[in-house]
């Protein structure tokens, strides 16, 4: 039996693990790499094994790093099941749809700014992510399913989005193989903290932040308070941008709670940014996922979590245009995530340069990006080519991160019985992450810590 690696190794992108076992070949998430696009559609674009000879896939969640390239195998002989919990489907579903969206738009993009010099064909289309839709089977946390003659599989919850899930895989003799797939944070809002998965023989673990700390989770809804009131008494709006999955509905649950509370005052809230609209929905009807938090104050008096006076759904661009209208007070959530794309760019355009206004980070933002440059607080920044003073105030919440920092995965793998642990593979990190955390492992007293390397197979 062995373990593969076909992306997310040495990298935080292209999550995707296939274990041989003799008699199947188990794929354990098929991530889309990301980052600089040539590289990146390079990567994406080569099938490094043979994609009718994979049994099946298990998916851990549905960011596109773990699922992006699931349409692109059945355009490659792929004919069998892909296991996901409900709401993973749903969100892998959404985000598939998406990346077809973006790459048929770059394609054409592309072709009008005639450079032929580097043609660029979408990876798939909508028509391959309806096919891999089709595939797919539901399974829910901790309900154990055969995926082989002789191979159980069971979904833990991995805290880190809604629907997410740690594998456990049980093998013929008892062996049991851990997979954490990104793992998530104890108090992160509406989902349950990760859950403890039995003991493994072997552990397939994340370090993302296998060498960072965060802020505690719990200062995140006070903080956001303080930014809103605080812009609020300059008479300014409060510039968010979010992803549009997890973030956005983390964002307007915690403004939920706090107008609740009348711990922020009455003013319009506006999520504008149809693919968190639509992620919201998903969310709505998940709540085999919530924590007991949402059911205390919300289910059991029958009430929305992500629906509330004031706030509004923009659902087209007339919509989205006469936000800019709006005098005085208001929160404006908007996607992309980083700034790159979308609606959030009109609105630090009309924002940027007010310092009644705060533009307010909650997410990471990757370095070339003007994310990045506000966050930075660079003087001037450049949007729609333009150049725009930074005037609004910046703040970043750190406590907003879905990863586990080096000392939340050091104890929860602590936890697992360190005699029976045989070995622990690292994956999903940079390399200054992947040493650091696998000194810290082997100082806890873990026996053996294996740092994957891309597409090396590693004898269990
Ligand atoms: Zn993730």
């Amino acid at each position: 039996m062995n373990l593969t690696s076909y992306g997310g190794a040495r990298e935080v992108t292209g999550s995707s693990h296939v274990l041989d076992t003799g008699t199947a070949r188990i794929m354990m998430d098929c991530g889309l790499f990301q980052g600089h696009r040539i590289e990146a559609e390079k990567k994406n674009k080569e099938m490094d094994y043979d994609a009718s000879a994979v049994s099946c896939v298990v998916l851990t969640h549905g960011h596109c790093d773990h699922c992006g390239r699931l349409p692109m195998l059945g355009k490659n002989g792929f004919t069998g099941n892909v296991y996901a919990t409900p709401a993973t489907r749903d969100i892998a579903g959404l985000i598939m749809s998406d990346t077809a969206y973006i790459q048929q738009k770059d394609a054409l993009w592309l072709k009008k700014k005639r450079k032929s010099d580097h043609p660029f064909r979408p990876l798939f289309d909508q028509s391959d992510v309806t096919w891999v839709l089709n595939q797919f089977v539901s399974v829910g946390y901790g309900r154990p399913f055969f995926i082989d003659n002789s191979v159980r599989c069971t979904f833990y919850d991995a805290g880190h989005i809604l629907g997410s899930a740690f594998i456990v895989l049980e093998l013929p003799e008892g062996l049991k193989i851990g997979f954490t797939g990104d793992m998530g944070r104890a108090g992160l809002p509406i989902i349950r903290d990760p859950q403890k998965i039995p003991d493994v023989d072997y552990l397939v673990c994340e370090s993302t932040y296998g060498n960072r700390l965060h802020d505690p989770v719990e200062c995140a809804i006070g903080e956001l308070a303080q930014t809103i009131n605080d812009t609020f008494d300059r008479g300014g709006k409060v510039i968010i941008p979010a992803f549009a999955v997890e973030r956005a509905q983390e964002v307007i649950y915690h403004l939920h709670r706090l107008y609740l509370d009348q711990k922020i005052p009455k003013a319009d809230i506006f999520l504008d940014s149809p693919m968190a609209t639509n992620a919201t929905t998903i969310f709505r009807i998940h709540q085999e996922c919530y924590d007991e938090t949402v059911r205390e104050h919300f289910l059991d008096d029958n009430i929305n979590p992500f629906g509330f006076d004031d706030l509004h759904y923009t659902t087209n661009v007339e919509e989205s245009k006469r936000i800019n209208d709006i005098q005085g007070p208001a929160v404006i959530i908007s996607s992309s995530g980083m700034c790159e794309a979308g609606r959030i760019l009109h609105h630090l355009k009309n924002n940027i340069e007010s310092d009644k206004n705060t533009i307010l980070i909650v997410g990471y933002m990757a370095a070339n990006t003007l994310g990045r440059s506000i966050a930075d607080r660079k003087e001037e920044v450049r949007i729609f080519g333009l150049p725009y003073k930074l005037r609004a105030k910046v703040k970043i919440l750190n406590t907003f991160s879905a990863h586990a920092d080096y000392n939340e995965i050091l104890s929860y793998v602590g936890a697992l019985d360190k005699n029976r642990l045989r070995k622990v593979f690292l994956t999903h990190g940079e390399d200054d992450a992947l040493d650091s955390l696998r000194d810290k492992l082997l100082g806890i007293g873990i026996k053996e810590v294996q740092i994957i390397d891309p597409k090396t197979p590693y004898e269990l």
